[in-house]
């Protein structure tokens, strides 16, 4: 018999999977609980949006075709709505998809990637799959530390990985801590902003990246349908970069990489500034819905800019994920990112967020 691992190549033989959050129906299985609530994959709790929900039922008849491949439509919609140029767009299968192609694009296995400690888990899994190596910076209060950041930069550097704000922290950057980094990066070293949880963010408090696209030909842009869009399910984001690095992506990127459901709900979903208004509005209570809960507890958390929110138990946090899965609660143990106490909820509706607080209450006092 062949030992396939030998045969893979070096680095997916340690290539250790992304986990997801636990799904729903396999929790209700599992316990056979009729209610379960999912706060583990910072997913929009206000469900489809309606003017998606039309976009594919229209779309239906259409689908023993191949979609455009090219997705003119949607680019032509985000280049209206960002100010940027078609040209400076790579449409992905998920954002997720955005990354990847930077590093099948750009890397080699001599190559060093850099991103931060407590950085989204993707990073590393791209790393190793194209057989790079990583190189994970020391984080500063959960947040990326930027200087340390520039002091890892080598001539073997050929990529780094900023998430602003981060996930699981939340944590956010300010425009002239990433743009004193942008501005310092050579030229040739790729900057990759995933900004998936934008939207959320305070906008006193955004960094106007867009205009970086423009200005620094080695900043690629990561944003995605998947969170405040509320698509995660369809598989859908985008890069805004260059037009010289946006064509090399789009020479990588399989020809159909985004399916017709997908391109259709993307573009009703980006006409449909009502579900957005009413997505950070339902996200900012259930910010404070949940940090208040969390003070009145006397739990520290990290101060987050995205739909999610990481509690420090101050102490192992898994018996109480476990507990709270037993009540029918799913949330994220985020051990792998080097948080072993802490738990990141993504914040859902009032009565999620609600059934949450009080089975969490239940959980402390028991385990
Ligand atoms: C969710 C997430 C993404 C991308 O998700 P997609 O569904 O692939 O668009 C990218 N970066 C971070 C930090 C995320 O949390």
């Amino acid at each position: 018999m062949n030992d396939f691992l030998s045969l893979a190549t070096e680095g997916v033989q340690r290539l250790v999977p992304y986990v997801p959050g636990k799904p729903v129906d396999e929790l209700q299985r599992e316990l056979g609980l009729s209610e379960v609530i999912k706060l583990a994959s910072n997913e929009n709790p206000l469900g489809t949006g309606e003017k998606v929900k039309a976009a594919i039922a229209k779309t239906i008849p259409e689908l023993t075709r191949y979609p455009d491949g090219s997705g003119f439509r949607l680019k032509a919609a985000l280049s209206e709505r960002l100010g940027i140029t078609p040209q400076q767009i790579t449409l992905g299968n998920g954002s997720s998809e955005i990354l990847e192609l930077v590093m099948r694009t750009f890397v080699l296995p001599e190559h060093e990637i850099i991103f931060s400690q407590h950085a989204f888990a993707l990073y590393p899994i791209l790393t190793q799959a194209v057989g790079a190596q990583a190189v994970e910076v020391p984080a500063k209060q959960f947040g990326h530390d930027l200087s340390a950041m520039q002091a890892a930069i080598t001539e073997r550097t050929r990529v780094v990985f900023i998430a602003n704000p981060n996930n699981p922290t939340g944590t956010l950057l300010s425009e002239a801590a990433l743009l004193e980094f942008i501005d310092a990066l050579p030229a040739h070293i790729l900057c990759v902003l995933d900004e998936a949880y934008y939207e959320f963010v305070n906008p006193a408090h955004r960094t106007e990246s867009l205009q970086w696209a423009h200005r620094y030909p080695n900043v690629i842009i990561a944003r995605t349908f998947s969170k405040a869009y509320g698509l995660a399910g369809f598989r859908i984001g985008y890069g805004i970069a260059s037009p010289d690095v946006t064509d090399l992506l789009n020479r990588v990127r399989q020809p159909f990489n985004c399916n017709m459901l997908a391109l259709a709900a993307a573009e009703a979903a980006l006409d449909d500034e009502a579900y957005i208004r009413r997505t950070i509005e339902l996200n900012n209570a259930g910010m404070q819905q949940l940090t208040t809960a969390f003070q009145a507890m006397e739990l520290p958390w990290i101060a987050s800019s995205g739909n999610f929110v990481a509690v420090d138990l101050k102490r192992d946090a898994t018996a109480v994920y476990q507990g709270l899965l037993q009540e029918g609660v799913i949330v994220r143990p985020v051990a792998n990112y080097q948080m072993p106490n802490h738990l990141r909820i993504s914040i859902g509706t009032q009565y999620e967020n609600q059934r949450f607080i009080e089975a969490f209450i239940k959980v402390l006092a028991r385990v």
